[in-house]
């Protein structure tokens, strides 16, 4: 029975264990049960999944997690950790923990051990410091993956979802909603953590699509152009993707690109639709 989730079980492990929090390591962990079981609710956790979970932390959501999941993996960074959880998780015989960097791990490899190649759902309260590498590197990877549930910063969560012509608007913007549907699950104050974090956070979960909502030829390719579109925010797109130097695209590449698209000349990256990009990325394809 999942005994971790609330002030006083977090604060007794911590002591006996000596544990002190790397501020380094994005380390605010979950004290409230009810957020805990909305979370693994929200991410449609059954007893058909293999779950992977990033940065476990003393194992309070995990424990939610083996609950409810057939098999849980768990890839937590800091060795001071690993002891920690070897106890909280001893009641389940359906989690392995991993000690180990999530951006160095392969998780294609893992996904091919322990669910045979099928599509996992990932599940975490993430540390904040790597969210975005965390998500483009699940998405660009071809990891096989049903959905992503996860606690980011709430500006982040919002970003995720906004379309052109708002401030928020960018690189993370049209990668989420090119390999998934985002949805934002719940706002979560600052109380439901120890040590509290002083910004807000929010759950969003993004349902990976099977086929992506628009065509383009190099989805790899399409990217690094955004990227460079969105590198220099405040020029227009045209001397962005000219400056960065890809490939030997200028300038005048890119506008009269624009210009066959039926768009200004001077037009911002933040204007344009994830179709829009498509059709640009298509038509400067080297
Ligand atoms: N899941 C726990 C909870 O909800 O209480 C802890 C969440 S805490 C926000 C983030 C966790 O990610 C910490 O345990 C931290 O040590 C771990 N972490 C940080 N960077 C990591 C990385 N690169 N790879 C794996 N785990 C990481």
């Amino acid at each position: 029975m999942a005994y971790l989730g609330n002030p006083g079980k977090t604060i007794e492990v911590l002591e006996r264990y000596h544990f002190v929090f790397q501020k380094r390591f994005g380390q605010n962990f979950l004290i409230d049960a009810n957020i805990l079981e909305k979370i693994v609710a929200g991410a449609g956790v059954t007893g058909e999944d293999c779950v992977l979970e990033i940065g476990p932390g003393i194992g309070t959501m995990t424990q939610y997690l083996a609950e409810h999941a057939r098999e849980v993996i768990a890839v937590e960074i800091d060795k001071a950790l690993i002891p920690i959880l070897q106890d909280t998780l001893s009641g389940y015989d359906n989690v392995t923990v991993i000690n180990d960097d999530i951006l160095k791990v392969d998780v294609n490899r893992l996904v091919q051990t322990k669910n045979n190649g099928r599509p996992i759902k990932v599940v975490a309260n993430l540390p904040y410091y790597i969210t975005t590498p965390i998500i483009m590197g699940l998405f660009e990877s071809g990891v096989p993956l049903d959905s992503i549930t996860i606690m980011v910063q709430r500006e982040v969560a919002d970003r995720m979802q906004v379309g052109p012509g708002t401030k928020d608007y960018g690189a993370l913007s049209l990668a989420v909603q090119f390999y998934a549907s985002p949805e934002v699950l719940m706002y979560v104050p600052a109380t439901c953590f120890m040590p509290r974090p002083n910004v807000g956070s929010a759950v969003i979960r993004l349902v990976r699509y099977s086929n992506p909502p628009v065509q383009v030829k190099d989805e790899k390719w399409m990217f690094r152009l955004i990227r460079a579109a969105f590198n220099q925010r405040r020029k227009t797109l045209a001397n962005s993707i000219g400056n960065a130097g890809i490939c030997g695209i200028t300038r005048e590449h890119v506008q009269e690109a624009l210009g066959r698209l039926g768009l200004a000349e001077n037009i911002r990256g933040e204007a344009l639709t994830l179709e829009q990009f498509a059709a640009l990325a298509d038509c400067l394809m080297r």
